[in-house]
Order: C-alpha cells, then structure tokens, then sequence
C-alpha cells in the first residue's frame, strides 16, 4: 500500500482447504460477522469478484463512473479510484489484492505491473503459511495417534537416541514429562527396567535391517515383575540419511501369569490325581473279584472301572502335554520308520474292525529307511490321528493311512470319511482342550488334549500339522517332519 501511496489496503484470503472465502485483512478492524458480509458482498458485486472471475488485475480511475465498485451505506472513507490484483498459484486465486485513493485517477499501469510483482511473492509466502499450517496440523495429528497407542513406543534413532515416546513409555520411564526423554539414549534407563538393557543390546547385536521386524518375550525382574512381548523394527526415511528403529512394548504379564496358573494346575492335576485314582482303581478291582459272577453288581463295577480308565488317559494325556513342555524330545538315531507307521497302522487294524469300519495301508516308506525321531512321542501322535478317525466316523466308514518320503521329509496322513468338522472350527482343533461341537459329541470320549499334543510333538521335530475336512464327508490329517540321520 505504502508503495503506490494507497490510503487503504485490503486482502481476501482464500483458505485452500474450503470453498469458499473466508478471510480478510484489511487496514479497519472488523468482527468476523461483518468482515464475512463485506467479503461476500464485494465478491458477488464488486471489483475484487470482477478480479477473481476474470484471472486479471484491474484499474478503476473512478469509482464514481464505474458500476464494479460495490459502495456500503456506512462506509465513511472516502474512495475514488481503486486497483485490484489476483494472486494466483497454479491457475487458482488464491486471494485478491485491492487498494484505494481518496483521489481519482490515482493509480496507474506501472502501479498495476509493481503491484503485480508484489502480488507474485505475495503468493508464495501465502502458500507457504498455509502448507505449513497444514503439516503442523497433520503432524499434530499423527502424534495424537501415537500417543493413544496404549503399548509402550519408542521411536530411536540409529544410536538408540530418543527421538519420540508415547505417554505408556513415560509412566514406564516414570517421567512427569514426555519431551524430557527426547535427545537422551535408551541405555541412560536401563536401571529403570532391565527390559531395556536387553533392547540396548539387542540393538548393538543384531539390529533389524529395514523391512525386518522381530520380537522376543522378556521378563522385567526389577521392581515390579512384568512380562513384555518387545517388538522391534527399523524405520527409513529416504530423505534422512540414517532413519532409525521403533520399539514397541505390549504388556503380557496378566497372560503370563494365566500360564503358570494353567502349568501349576496341570501339575496338580497330573500329578496328584493320579495316586487317588489308583487306590479306587486297586478297590474296585478288588471288588469286582469279591462278587459272584452272576451279580447285578458287576455291570455297576464295570461302569466304575471304564470310568476310571476314562479318566487315567485323560490324566495320562495332561501328563504327556507337561513331559513334552519340559522335557523335550529323546532323539534316537536309526529308527526304522517303515516300522514305526506299520505298527501304528496295525494298532488301529483291531479298534477300527471291533467298530466295523475298513481300514486301507497306503504305507510307501521303503522298509530300510532309518532317520533320527523320538519314536515314543511320534508313534503317540501318528496313533493320536488314527484313533480320532476311529472314533469320528461312524461303523462301516472307510479310514486310510498313508505315509511316503518326500524331498527329505516325511509325510503322515489319516483320512477317514467320517462325520468332518465345520469350517469355523478348523483352525481351532489342534488348540489344548478344544472339542468341535463338545455337547454333541460328548457320547465320544476325549479331552480335546490329542491333537494339541500332536502338533506339539510335530512341531518339536520341526513339523507341521495340516487338516482338511468337509462337515458330513469326511477329514484328512496331516503331518510332515523333516528326516536327519
Ligand atoms: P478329543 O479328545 O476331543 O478327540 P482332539 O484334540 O484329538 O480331542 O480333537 C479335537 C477335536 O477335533 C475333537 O473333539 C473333534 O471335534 C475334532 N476331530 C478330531 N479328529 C477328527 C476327525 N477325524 N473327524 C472329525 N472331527 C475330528
């Protein structure tokens, strides 16, 4: 304004986001209702509209004899002449210039060209604030986000400094404030927790390559006892040279605590159990040689021992469950394996014929071949197969065991034509007491125990365990292991 001597200037703004015109600057003080009165009036009627619409600066000599100069009842400054310039960024008016004289014929084309130019920094400082504003907003944004994340984050940097932490990993740090974090080292509060000693070092030792992401369970043993399930990646910012790693803390300590309450339970049940059962067991047999033959008794002290028995393999199930999380697995070199499947193919010969069904040997191992298994725990879980085949398919099914080599692995399959399982149900079987329909199905015995400790076994040898079923026609079982001599 100052610059071509205008008595006032104003300036339209137009906020990039919104349609519509929704700020002014101007030399007199307006509140905002009557500033968004005058800024629509003079863009529907007047010079600056005229402006917008035709992408062009303009000159008014005189306001008097020009009908685009929109004149308000309760303006008291007096205007003559007037010039008006857009400012535009990619073929957009992003907002409008417009100054005026007392006197007519003020202004001329040099102002116009001046005032152009002005115009065209204008602009870009304009988009600057705006685009400015805009990443201050998202940025707000995003850390809002971050900081809602109820797990632990860290973001660091290559050197393990402290770029960014959400508000879990400052009451875990115990800080009054987030920002007091930022610029230190990880390391610096490794007294705190030794979960972050073990981060720090992990770090050093084997950082994660971009892309890559590994996490590990620890246990923090100062202070309070919690378990943390720590997931680490690295991040990259191509416009930064050295980007960085995020460190996320989930805290798993209530589901730890649900396994050891579930092993110690395990335990007593195993364990302590077993000895009652076997008095009653010793007892009823007992009794059992004290009646006549011919008493009604027996039938109800026979009921009493398959009840027993029922409940000694439910026992003996839990119990193999706890040797294997223990103990691990007793490897012997030079199994036969041939040997091994025939046997339990053999088994299930005489459980499957008492219950009328047929059973087929698709056994291809040649009879030679010898690897490195424990046989104890495989022979259980390839019988765990085929005794669930037995007994989920109805008398006069069909039941096939096959076994065959296969690039460096063995393969285990059961399938039977049974009554299958329903698709919601098949990645749940092999989970620990988990029954398909367990009401319906509770004529058949079983804890929902075998197939958990089948995969458990598998996995062991470093197996896998599949299924396929289709409700009402039948399933297929399955494992692989790879073979070592
Ligand atoms: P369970 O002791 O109940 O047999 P498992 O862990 O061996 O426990 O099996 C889990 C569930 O998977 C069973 O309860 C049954 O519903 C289903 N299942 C297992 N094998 C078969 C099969 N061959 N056909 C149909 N359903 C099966």
């Amino acid at each position: 304004g100052e610059a071509v001597k205008a008595s006032k200037t104003s300036l339209f703004l137009h906020d990039g986001s919104e349609v519509d015109w929704n700020y002014i600057f101007t030399a007199r003080s307006m509140d905002d209702a009557t500033s968004s009165h005058v800024v629509r009036s003079v863009l529907d009627k007047g010079l600056a509209g005229w402006v917008v619409r035709q992408r062009q600066g303009a000159i008014i000599p005189d306001t008097d004899t020009d009908d685009r100069w929109h004149i308000f009842p309760d303006d008291t400054l007096p205007v003559r002449s007037a010039m008006c310039v857009p400012l535009m960024y990619s073929e957009q008016v992003v907002a409008v210039l417009t100054l005026v004289h007392p006197q007519p014929n003020h202004f001329s084309e040099y102002h116009l060209r001046l005032m152009t130019i002005i115009a065209n920094q204008a602009t870009v400082a304009i988009r600057n604030t705006q685009l400015f504003a805009r990443l201050r907003e998202r940025q707000r944004q995003l850390e809002a986000v971050l900081l809602s994340v109820p797990d632990m984050l860290f973001v660091l940097e290559k050197d393990g400094t402290i770029l960014l932490i959400n508000t879990g990993a400052q009451q875990i740090l115990g800080l009054a404030n987030r920002t007091k974090a930022i610029g230190s080292h990880l390391a610096d509060f490794a007294q705190h927790s030794d979960i972050f000693l073990t981060v720090v070092e992990t770090l050093s030792n084997r950082p994660p390559l971009p892309d890559e992401q590994y996490s590990f369970e620890v246990r923090n043993s100062t202070g309070r006892q919690q378990d943390y399930v720590v997931n680490i990646s690295a991040w990259e910012d191509p416009t930064v040279t050295n980007g960085g790693y995020v460190v996320l803390m989930h805290d798993v300590t209530t589901l730890r605590n649900l396994y050891r309450f579930k092993d110690e339970m395990l335990r007593i049940v195993s364990h302590d159990l077993r000895s009652p059962l076997a008095v009653i067991a010793g007892y009823a047999d007992l009794f059992q040689q004290d009646l006549p033959a011919d008493s009604f008794m027996q039938e109800y002290v026979e009921s009493i021992q398959r009840s027993i028995e029922r409940m000694g393999n439910l026992l003996e199930d839990l119990l193999k469950v706890r040797q294997i999380d223990e103990k691990g697995l007793h490897l012997e070199p030079n199994t036969p394996l041939a040997d091994l499947v025939l046997s339990v193919f053999q088994g299930a010969v005489l459980a499957s014929r008492q219950k009328g069904q047929q059973i087929l040997n698709q056994i291809t191992i040649p009879t030679d071949f010898v690897a490195s298994v424990d046989p104890t725990l495989l022979r259980q879980a390839m019988e765990n197969f085929a005794s669930n085949a037995i007994k989920y398919t109805p008398e006069d099914g069909t039941i096939i065991i096959r076994a065959y080599l296969i690039d460096g692995r063995m393969v285990y399959e059961v399938e039977d034509n049974g009554i299958g399982i329903p698709p919601h149900a098949l990645s749940q079987v092999f989970d620990a007491f988990y029954r398909v329909n367990a009401r319906q199905n509770a004529s058949i015995s079983g804890a929902g125990l075998g197939l958990s400790l089948v995969k458990s076994i598998v996995e062991r040898h470093e197996g896998q365990v599949w299924v396929k079923s289709v409700e009402g026609v039948g399933s297929t079982f399955g494992m692989w292991i790879p073979l070592y001599s």
